[in-house]
């Protein structure tokens, strides 16, 4: 098959989340099944600055060309390079107006063009399959970003040359991110007037992206089977639960997997010391390399926990700031590596200003760090409010690190929380109603089950030797692209 991917983001060239590792790992996965994979990215400039960074040659794939789409016009440059550490081929495009932005989600001069960035994007992935004689079996679009394309396709693409056996798949990384904007600004879609209807893209009067995606593909599919059930529910569905519903035909959740090269404690470049299953010494070592980084006394017997994460509502941190005090008043110690919303920022500044022996805060994103933390501490946090996949999760878990999760999204498919009873199988702690208290139990278990060496190893080991790579998820896709066909 071949398959296209258009993503906003792609893991290690430009990523805020979990949609870039998906958007840097699956493609790599896919070929090794044999498909001829494609991506689609915007020339970001913090993708200019990775590539200069690494000294990979990019090279220009197509001059610039102009796209004129509704009332727009602008001009769309086509850069090649490779996927890193691999042979599939990224397409890079280029427009320095939208793309050359101080942060990946930048607003221009203050006003939020962000429904033209992306619809601009789409267009230019049209052209690009169009320019460079790429004609994919599958269009795999992700998150609201890429939402456009499906619809487009469906406006008439499939009468082009390129796009003539083109059947699409849209995945939902995060349903709260809908791409929704006002009413005005349909026009920059650039589609005819019968998309605005309630059966397309327009939601109560405003245009919304996810939706027509979600209406478009031929297939729909989201980051865990558990999240696909909670987001037909009005409590999770941000308002297209209805829709979703009305789609479930069509729609499935597929596990993510994870990069198993760059997170594997036992190759790991950004470890002191090594180490996996069965042979921990180096996690130890870790242990005590993380507490002198974070400035904190290095303590064998107290459990040290760790939160990377962004600091956003999303997260659950609003019930972990009331608690977190009292957490290492009880005997642990806390390690933050986060960025987001001032409100969180502050509040465990603050916390670890008033408690400098037990916690320590880095405000930023610092991937490197991320795997010592990973690596270095005892229990990982994620009381999230909701939580489609989580891949923190599942990187505390291949690193021996038991997380402390809410029973959420896909956390509930890959946290098994311990409960005195189930040693073979359990990974972790969790709790389920969005309570600091209930948050405060689950993770003061964790911290009484610490105690009992035996137990604890027994709790890694089924962590670790989990197997969370890409290649089942990878064929779950593969099945997905081949009912789009049939479709
Ligand atoms: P989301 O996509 O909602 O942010 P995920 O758990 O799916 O959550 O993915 C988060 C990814 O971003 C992980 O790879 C995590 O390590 C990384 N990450 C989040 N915050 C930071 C940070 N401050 N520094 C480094 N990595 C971070």
């Amino acid at each position: 098959m071949r398959i296209v991917f258009a993503t906003s983001e792609v893991s290690p060239i430009a990523k805020t989340g979990g949609l870039g590792d998906v958007c840097g790992s699956l493609p790599k996965e896919l070929r090794k099944l044999g498909h001829d994979v494609v991506v689609f990215m915007p020339f970001y400039r913090q993708a200019r600055q990775y590539f200069e960074r690494e000294g990979v040659a990019v090279e220009s794939a197509h001059p610039p060309v102009p796209i004129v789409w509704a009332n727009w016009a602008a001009q769309a440059g086509f850069h090649r390079t490779l996927l890193p550490g691999s042979d599939v081929p990224l397409i890079l495009v280029e427009n320095d107006y939208f793309f050359d932005r101080e942060h990946i989600y930048s607003t221009h001069a203050g006003a939020d063009d962000f429904l033209l960035r992306y619809a601009f994007f789409c267009r230019a992935v049209v052209l690009g399959c169009q320019l460079l004689g790429i004609e994919p079996d599958i269009l795999h679009a992700h998150d609201w970003h890429a939402a456009l394309l499906p619809v487009y396709l469906h406006s008439g693409l499939r009468g082009s040359e390129t796009f003539r056996a083109t059947r699409s798949v849209f995945t939902i990384h995060n349903l709260n991110y809908q791409g929704a904007a006002g009413p005005d600004a349909f026009a920059l879609t650039g589609l005819h007037s019968r998309y605005w209807a309630g059966d397309a893209v327009e939601h109560f009067g405003t245009v919304n992206p996810m939706k027509g995606g979600i209406i478009f593909a031929d297939q729909v599919t989201t980051v865990s089977p558990n999240y696909a059930r909670e987001i037909q529910t009005p409590v999770h569905g941000a308002g297209l639960d209805g829709v979703l519903r009305a789609v479930s035909y069509k729609f499935s959740g597929v596990l993510n997997g994870i990069d198993s090269d760059e997170w594997d404690p036992s190759s790991d470049p950004h470890l002191e010391a090594n180490f996996e299953a069965g042979k921990l010494h180096g996690k130890t070592v870790s242990k005590r390399m993380l507490a002198k980084e974070a400035r904190l006394k290095y303590k064998a017997k107290t459990p040290l926990i760790g939160v990377v994460s962004r600091l956003v509502d999303q997260k659950g941190f609003q019930l972990l700031l009331p608690i977190l005090s009292k957490l290492l008043k009880a005997g642990a110690q806390a390690v933050v590596l986060g960025s987001g919303e001032n409100y969180y920022e502050e509040g465990f500044a603050q916390i670890a200003a008033q408690n400098p022996e037990s916690c320590s805060v880095w405000l930023g994103f610092d991937n490197e760090l991320a795997h010592r933390i990973y690596a270095g501490c005892d229990l990982l946090l994620m009381p999230s409010m909701y939580e489609p996949c989580g891949l923190n999760q599942m990187y505390a878990l291949r690193y021996g690190t038991l997380p402390v999760v809410r029973m959420t999204g896909g956390l509930a498919d890959t946290v098994v929380p311990y409960d005195g009873t189930n040693r073979e199988i359990a990974n972790g702690f969790g709790f389920v109603d969005p309570a600091s208290e209930d948050l405060y139990f689950a993770t003061w278990a964790g911290m009484l089950n610490y105690k009992d060496s035996r137990l604890w190893k027994t709790l890694q080991t089924n962590g670790m030797q989990h197997d969370f790579s890409w290649s089942r998820s990878a064929r779950q896709y593969e099945a997905t692209y081949e009912r789009a066909l049939k479709g």
